[in-house]
């Protein structure tokens, strides 16, 4: 089984040069499976596992975000990146 990569954007009205936040994604058996910060505006999350997985969105000024994203075995490394954009609010 391949590992994906999660790649994508987090905006939000407050930090239009990029909010300062960070992705954790945790599996649906609620282990944490990886973590990382957002750079302006960007973030990417390698390594993961096909499955269905709860992607959460922490910045010290926004309330907690929690979205579930959607990782397919793929049998070939090309298409193992998922696209993942998060809209954040107050
Ligand atoms: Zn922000």
């Amino acid at each position: 089984m391949s590992r994906a990569r999660v790649t994508g954007r987090v905006e939000c009205a407050e930090h239009p040069a990029g909010c300062p936040a960070w992705i954790t994604v945790i599996s649906a058996r609620g282990k944490r499976l990886a973590k990382a910060a957002v750079n302006q505006g960007s973030y990417t999350v390698e390594g993961l596992p096909a499955g269905t997985h709860t992607l959460v969105i922490s910045a010290s000024q926004h309330t907690p975000r929690a979205e579930l994203i959607s990782v397919e075995d793929t049998l070939d490394d090309t298409s193992g990146v998922v696209q993942h954009d998060i809209r954040l609010s107050h």
